[in-house]
């Protein structure tokens, strides 16, 4: 049987931001939106003093969500990372933002022992061929992109903030974490306007700003990621940041195998590492990487990498559905 499916459905369900109680709040007004970006659907929801100033850190958020999609969009030529793709072996000469999104990368290809590297970009080439087609990519040409993937062939000079490949043909991609980078930067951008209580969901990649306005923590309704009607259960977060990867975002089924988005680098294979992985974190960006990586590496792994780092929880659904926690997942789980 082959089955091609691509879900647009966002892995996280952001419920009762707009219930507020009783008007018994000052932060009374609320702009919200829902937007096309970064190839997913962005919703914002700002509380402010009035409806002006709500609106306008709405807007300043966005604003900031486009210049980070201007600068590491894989899908716009002429993003930054695009015109870095295209240098080839020439040096490339990165803006400090690009840079530092380099460094953090590569830390975290670091502490995840490989699983996360943002040089898969040539896989998911061969991914994107093979979704389209339905069919199980070819082995040839997993293993010639596989030849230039590796996070350890990129060459950085922070003197002169220089990027430069090892090997010819290699291509970066920031999809697993640059949503999550954007959300961390449009609440900074909300919060520089004055705003102080907002929800941002990138599509899946969830960053709470503050609290409600009366200063209950904001729910955030975890699906299910084998029954979309469903719900696994809920968060309840105050400034936080909360993201989901999983196996049932893009992905084809060939011969009764699942090929999914997110690339094990170590095998040049989709990940097999569980269903979902759902990671509690400080920022966005730093959910966003974990949560992929999780993915790549399984529950029992994940969980150990989880423990090893501070200020960060996660709850994985295994492959053959159940559920693991790191050990202070619990306090978050609303009731
Ligand atoms: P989503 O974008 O659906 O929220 P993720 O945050 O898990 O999901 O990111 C998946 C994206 O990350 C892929 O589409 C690809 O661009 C990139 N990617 C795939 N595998 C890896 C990996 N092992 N390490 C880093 N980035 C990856
Ligand atoms: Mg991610």
């Amino acid at each position: 049987m082959r089955r091609t499916t691509l879900s647009t459905l966002p892995a996280i369900a952001i419920i009762a931001v707009a219930l507020m109680s009783g008007g018994c709040s000052r932060e009374a007004s609320r702009a919200q939106d829902a937007r096309m970006k970064m190839g997913t659907i962005v919703g914002i929801t700002v509380y402010g003093k009035d409806e002006a100033r709500a609106k306008a850190a709405l807007e300043a958020a966005y604003v900031e969500i486009d210049r980070v999609e201007k600068l590491m969009s894989r899908y716009s030529e002429n993003s930054e990372v695009s015109k870095l793709n295209k240098t080839g072996l020439t040096p490339f000469k990165a803006s400090d933002e690009l840079f530092m999104m380099l460094i953090k990368s590569i830390d975290y290809s670091e502490i995840t022992g490989g699983a996360f590297d943002i040089t898969v970009g040539p896989l998911m080439k061969v991914f994107r061929t093979s979704l389209e087609k339905g069919k199980a990519p070819d082995e040839s040409a997993v293993a010639n992109a596989a030849s230039r993937v590796g996070f350890r062939k990129i060459s950085l000079d922070s003197s002169s903030k220089t990027v430069v490949f090892e090997s010819d043909g290699m291509e970066i991609d920031l999809g697993a974490i640059a949503k999550g980078y954007a959300a961390d930067r449009a609440g900074a951008a909300l919060k520089a306007v004055g705003a102080q209580s907002a929800i941002i969901d990138a599509g899946g990649d969830v960053l709470c700003v503050g609290s409600k306005p009366a200063g209950k923590p904001w729910t955030v309704a975890l699906r299910n990621p084998r029954d979309p009607e469903d719900f696994l259960l809920k968060l309840a977060v105050k400034d936080l940041a909360v993201t989901t990867s999983g196996d049932y975002e893009q992905y084809f089924e060939s011969n009764g195998k699942r090929f999914i988005h997110i690339m094990d680098p170590r095998t040049g294979k989709s990940a097999t590492g569980c269903i979902s992985a759902t990671v509690i974190a400080r920022t966005a960006m730093q959910a966003d990487a974990l949560s992929t990586s999780i993915c790549v590496l399984g529950p029992s792994d994940g969980i150990k990498l989880i423990e090893s780092i501070d200020g960060v929880e996660a709850l994985i659904v295994s492959q053959d559905r159940k559920l693991f926690r790191s050990s202070g997942f619990s306090k978050f789980e609303a009731d």
